[in-house]
C-alpha cells in the first residue's frame, strides 16, 4: 500500500469506471492507513498511501489525487508543512487537503485553514464522518473542476467571440475604407464631370474673346425679364443695342489681331459704364445692354450718353492710339413685346437709324421705324429688279465758273423712275444700294454711261468747251480691289480721254481706306483723272490729311452754302475752306447755290466755281445737249438759265 515513487509509476493509472475518486492518505501510523484505506476502498474509492511528508509530496505530484487525507502529526515534516508545500507547488495546489488529527493532539484549526486545508477529521475515525467529509470535498472539488472547465469554455467562447468580432470589425473597417475610397473616387469623378459640364455651359453662353455673355445668354436673360415683368406689371426696362462705327475699317487695315484687342478694350470700357447691368457681345462689333433698372426712357438715354462720352477717350493698343464712336439703338420695354427677338430687332432698327443719321449717336425706337424697315426691305427688292430691268437714267447738272457763268463741266446724277414707285430720290436708294452692295453694279453703269455721254458730245463736236464729267463714287466702290481695272476698262470702252473724268468721293471714303486710298489716288493721278472731295465740311473735316493726297477740288457742302445768307459762322467756315484750298493748289466748287446773294458772297470769298439751282437743276442728257448746242453755256446771274 505504501507509495512507490519510481519514475515508471509516476503516470496516474486510469481510474476504474466505477471509481468515485483517487485519494492519497498520508499517515505515519500504518494502522491508520490501513483503516482508512479499507474503508474508502470499500466505498468505491481508489486509495494510495504515503507514510511521511516527503513521500506525500512526491506522490501527490505523480498521481495527482483527487483528495489528500493528511495526518498533522508526523515526524520530520508535519502535515501543516506538507500542506504548505503542496499549496505552493503549481501542479498540486488545487488538490483539496483534509487534515487528520488525533483527539488528543492540539488541533490548530486556524493554522490548518491558513496553510490551505479545506477540512479536518479527528481521530479516532468516525467512518461515516470521514466518508461524508471526503464525499463532500470531492463533490466540491468536482463542482469546482466543472466550474473551472465551464469557465474555461466560457472564456474560450468569449475569446472566440472577441476574435470573431475583431475580425468582423476589421472586415468592416476594410469595407468602410473601400467604400470611402470608392466614394471619394466617385465624388472626384462627379466633380470633374461637373467642372467639364460647367465649362461647356460657360462656353455655350459666353463670347470667347471678351468673356462677356453671348447672344444666346443675352436672349435667355431677355426672355426671363420679359416674362417676369409681364407678371409684375408697371416696371419698365430698356435694351441698348450698340454698334461700333467704322470698326470694319480698323479691322481691315490693322489686321484681326489688333481688331480683337481693340474689341476687348471696348468691352472693358463698356463694362465700366454699365456697372451691374447685363452687357453682352452679340458678335462682331455689336454689343447689347439689358438695363433692368431703367425706370424710363430718360435713364436709358443717360446711359447711352455716358457710353458715348467714355468712348471719346482714346484707346491704346501697343504703341498706337485709336478712337471709336458707336451708334446706339434704345428700346424701352412694352407689354406688347412677347419675344426677346422682337425687342432685339427693334433695338437693332433704332441703332441702324442712328447710323443713317450720321453715326456716333443714339436713337430711341418708335413704331414708325418698324414700318420703315419693312419698306426698306421692299425697296431693296425693287432696287434689285430695277438694276436687272435697267430702270436708271442719268441727269447732268452743270458746274459753272462763278465769275463768268460759263459751264466747266457736269456732275452726273443717277435717277430712278420706277414703273411702280415713280421717282425715287437718290437720297433714299443710294444708301440702300451701298448697304446691300448693289452700288457696285449700279455705280459701274453710272460711270460707263457718264463717260459714254461726254465722249458722244465731244465726238459730235457740239461744244468747244473743255468739259469735265464729275461722277460720284461711293465708299463701297472706292474700296473695291478691282476699281482701277474697272475705270481703265470703261475709259477704253467709251474712248474718253482720262483727263476729262473727275471722280467725287467723300472724306469717309479716304479715311476708312486710308492705306489703300493713297495708292488708288496716286494711280488716278498717274492717269490724269481728277479727284473731288464731295460734301466737304460734313465728314471728318480733318484738314491735316488733305495734303497727303492728290486732291484737285473741294466741294463745299450745300449746308454751308444755303446758310450763307444768315449772318453766322458759315461765312468764316467757307472762307477757311477756300483759303485752305488755295494754299494747297486746289479749286473750290460750292454746291447748292440757289440765290444770287449766295453767288455774290461766294465770289467775294474767293470761290471760283459753283453748282446749284440758281444756274441749272440736274437735267437729262437731251436737255444738257441742247444747252451746249444753243450756246446757253453761260448760266446764272451772268447768263441765261
Ligand atoms: P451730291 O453728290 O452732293 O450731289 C448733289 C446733290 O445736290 C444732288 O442731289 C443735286 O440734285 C442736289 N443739288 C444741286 N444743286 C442744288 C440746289 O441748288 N439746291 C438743292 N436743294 N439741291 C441741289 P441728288 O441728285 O438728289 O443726289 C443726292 C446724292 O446722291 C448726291 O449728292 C450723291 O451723294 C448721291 N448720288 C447721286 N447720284 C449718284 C451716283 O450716280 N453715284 C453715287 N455713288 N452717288 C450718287
Ligand atoms: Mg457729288
Ligand atoms: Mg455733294
Amino acid at each position: 500500500m505504501a507509495l512507490n515513487t519510481s519514475a515508471s509509476q509516476r503516470v496516474n493509472p486510469p481510474l476504474p469506471e466505477e471509481s468515485k475518486g483517487l485519494i492519497l492518505i498520508v499517515d505515519d501510523t500504518p494502522h491508520n492507513l490501513q483503516i482508512l484505506s479499507t474503508a474508502l476502498t470499500k466505498q468505491g474509492y481508489q486509495v494510495r498511501g504515503a507514510a511521511n511528508g516527503s513521500m506525500a509530496l512526491i506522490g501527490a505530484r505523480n498521481i495527482m489525487p483527487d483528495l489528500i487525507l493528511l495526518d498533522i502529526k508526523m515526524p520530520e515534516m508535519d502535515g501543516y508543512a506538507v500542506c504548505e508545500k503542496l499549496k505552493t507547488t503549481v501542479e498540486t495546489q488545487e488538490i483539496p487537503v483534509i487534515f487528520i488529527s488525533a483527539l488528543d493532539d492540539a488541533l490548530d484549526k486556524v493554522k490548518a485553514f491558513s496553510v490551505g486545508g479545506v477540512d479536518y477529521i479527528t481521530k479516532p475515525f468516525q467512518l461515516a464522518e470521514i466518508l461524508a467529509r471526503v464525499e463532500n470535498q470531492l463533490t466540491i472539488g468536482r463542482l469546482q473542476k466543472e466550474q473551472r472547465k465551464q469557465n474555461e469554455r466560457l472564456q474560450a467562447e468569449i475569446r472566440d467571440r472577441i476574435a470573431a468580432e475583431a475580425q468582423i470589425q476589421s472586415l468592416n473597417s476594410e469595407l468602410e475604407r473601400r467604400v470611402i475610397q470608392r466614394t471619394e473616387r466617385l465624388n472626384q469623378e462627379i466633380a470633374e464631370r461637373e467642372k467639364v459640364q460647367q465649362q461647356l455651359e460657360y462656353m455655350a453662353m459666353h463670347d470667347p474673346l471678351t468673356h462677356l455673355p453671348n447672344r444666346t445668354l443675352f436672349l435667355k436673360c431677355l426672355e426671363d425679364i420679359i416674362q417676369k415683368r409681364q407678371r409684375q406689371t408697371g416696371q419698365s426696362f430698356a435694351l441698348l443695342f450698340l454698334d461700333c462705327d467704322r470698326f470694319k475699317a480698323i479691322n481691315d487695315s490693322l489686321g484681326h489681331l489688333v481688331g480683337d484687342q481693340f474689341l476687348v478694350s471696348i468691352a472693358q470700357r463698356l463694362k465700366s459704364c454699365v456697372g451691374e447691368q447685363l452687357l453682352a457681345r452679340l458678335g462682331g462689333d455689336e454689343f447689347t445692354i439689358l438695363f433692368e433698372s431703367a425706370a424710363d426712357e430718360q435713364q436709358a438715354i443717360e446711359l447711352a450718353n455716358a457710353i458715348q462720352q467714355s468712348l471719346q477717350e482714346p484707346f491704346h493698343i501697343g504703341d498706337n492710339e485709336f478712337f471709336v464712336s458707336a451708334s446706339i439703338g434704345i428700346v424701352i420695354s412694352h407689354p406688347d413685346y412677347r419675344q426677346p427677338a422682337e425687342m432685339l430687332r427693334d433695338a437693332d432698327t433704332a441703332m441702324y437709324r442712328a447710323k443713317v443719321l450720321g453715326k456716333a449717336r443714339y436713337v430711341v425706337f418708335n413704331a414708325s421705324m418698324h414700318e420703315d424697315v419693312q419698306s426698306s426691305l421692299q425697296l431693296e427688292t425693287d432696287l434689285r429688279r430695277a438694276i436687272e430691268r435697267q430702270e436708271f437714267t442719268l441727269n447732268y447738272q452743270p458746274i459753272v465758273a462763278l465769275d463768268t457763268g460759263v459751264i466747266t463741266g457736269f456732275e452726273a446724277l443717277v435717277r430712278w423712275i420706277s414703273p411702280e414707285l415713280g421717282f425715287v430720290s437718290p437720297g433714299k436708294f443710294i444708301p440702300l444700294a451701298e448697304d446691300t452692295g448693289l452700288i457696285i453694279p449700279l455705280g459701274e453703269w453710272v460711270l460707263r454711261e457718264a463717260c459714254r455721254q461726254l465722249n458722244e458730245w465731244q465726238t459730235d463736236n457740239i461744244t468747244h468747251l473743255p468739259l469735265k464729267m464729275s461722277v460720284n463714287l461711293s465708299v463701297k466702290q472706292f474700296s473695291q480691289p478691282n476699281l482701277m481695272a474697272m475705270i481703265d476698262q470703261i475709259l477704253a470702252e467709251t474712248s474718253l480721254p482720262a483727263h476729262y473724268l473727275k471722280l467725287e468721293i467723300t472724306e469717309s471714303a479716304i479715311m476708312e481706306n486710308s492705306d489703300s486710298a493713297a495708292k488708288i489716288l496716286d494711280q488716278l493721278r498717274a492717269r490724269h483723272i481728277d479727284l473731288s472731295i464731295d460734301d466737304f465740311g460734313t465728314g471728318y473735316s480733318s484738314l491735316s490729311y488733305l495734303h497727303r493726297f492728290p486732291v484737285n477740288t473741294l466741294k463745299v457742302d450745300r449746308s454751308f452754302v444755303c446758310r450763307l445768307d444768315a449772318a453766322d459762322d458759315n461765312v468764316a467756315i467757307v472762307q477757311a475752306i477756300v483759303t485752305l484750298a488755295q494754299t494747297m493748289g486746289m479749286d473750290v466748287v460750292a454746291e447748292g447755290i440757289e440765290t444770287t446773294e449766295q453767288q455774290r458772297q461766294l465770289k467775294a470769298l474767293g470761290c471760283e466755281y459753283g453748282q446749284g439751282y440758281l444756274f441749272c437743276k440736274p437735267v437729262n442728257a437731251a436737255a444738257a445737249r441742247e444747252m451746249l448746242i444753243g450756246k446757253n453755256y453761260i448760266l446764272g446771274s451772268n447768263g441765261t438759265d
